[in-house]
């Protein structure tokens, strides 16, 4: 098999394998979380030379995560994610033009609307359902296209929502769960190579956004216990309190995302 090397992105692929003209390389791109899933993302998107990369966190590197969050080492133990993450990206790929921004902060109703109007394109990967709430919400307020991962146990998840924002992740999830029904991965625990695949979905979700060929409007899932992936087309609700007929957010608020913002998976 012969293989080429693109010019635009630094890409590996077997000859005829082409690429949409229309590729974006000054796209600015929002990253939200350092965790489980935020590190290999970061890690592809800066290997695959995006314009710049905006990283947002506010953690620490802990042993019990290193597993999944592959950017750090046991010498990271007690850093900033941030600071560890960066130094490990430009180490890992000296020759990339990605130019990183990090923002040693948590997505919150107070700046979100602000963060995410300066970039092209949002790719979110914490691990509470405050966080994605108000990432969903604030995109489709700002109409700026968004990828979102999951994961926890066996099981992650990746969708884009188009900048129209139709359908969007309140039409498949609807509303904040309580508390005590959404177990994040340092309660249920995580299977790091499953982090992984969630990961690689972004990814492809992300690049493809980016190549101008976006996949919005489908959910992927992937069960590693069964070993199953699946494509499912996700339909908008008229009655959806974001994107719906007569929508109930309008605005972002604090009331609206009473959930603990714990860590990245
Ligand atoms: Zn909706």
């Amino acid at each position: 098999m012969v293989r080429i090397k693109t010019k635009t992105t630094g890409v590996f692929c077997e000859k005829g394998f082409k690429l949409p003209v229309n590729y974006r390389k000054d796209a600015k791109v929002l990253l939200v979380g350092l965790g489980g899933l935020g590190c290999p993302t970061a890690l592809m998107l800066t290997r695959a030379g995006i314009g710049e990369l905006r990283v947002l966190d506010d953690d620490v590197v802990e042993a019990s995560n290193l597993h999944r969050q592959i950017l750090f080492s046991q010498d990271d133990v007690g850093k900033d994610k941030l600071v560890a993450g960066v130094a490990a990206l430009r180490r890992l790929c000296p020759d990339s033009p990605t130019r990183f921004e990090p923002i040693q902060s948590r997505l919150l109703p107070d700046n979100a609307r602000e963060l995410v109007r300066e970039v092209d394109i949002v790719v979110e990967g914490s691990d509470n359902f405050a966080t994605k709430f108000l990432c969903a919400d604030t995109c489709f307020l700002e109409k700026k296209p968004v990828v979102q991962g999951a994961a926890v146990r066996w099981i992650t998840t990746a969708l884009s929502t188009d900048p129209g924002g139709r359908p969007c992740y309140r039409c498949l999830f609807e509303d904040l769960p309580a508390q005590d029904q959404a177990p994040n991965c340092a309660e249920a625990g995580v299977l790091g190579s499953v982090v992984g695949f969630g990961a690689a979905l972004m990814v492809e979700l992300t690049l493809r956004v980016v190549h101008g060929c976006p996949d919005y409007g489908h959910v992927y899932s992937y069960d590693g216990r069964l070993d199953r992936l699946r494509r499912h087309k996700l339909f908008s609700r008229d009655n959806c309190a974001l994107c719906g007929h007569q929508p109930e957010i309008v605005g972002i608020g604090w009331s609206a995302y009473m959930g603990e913002n714990c860590e990245s998976p």
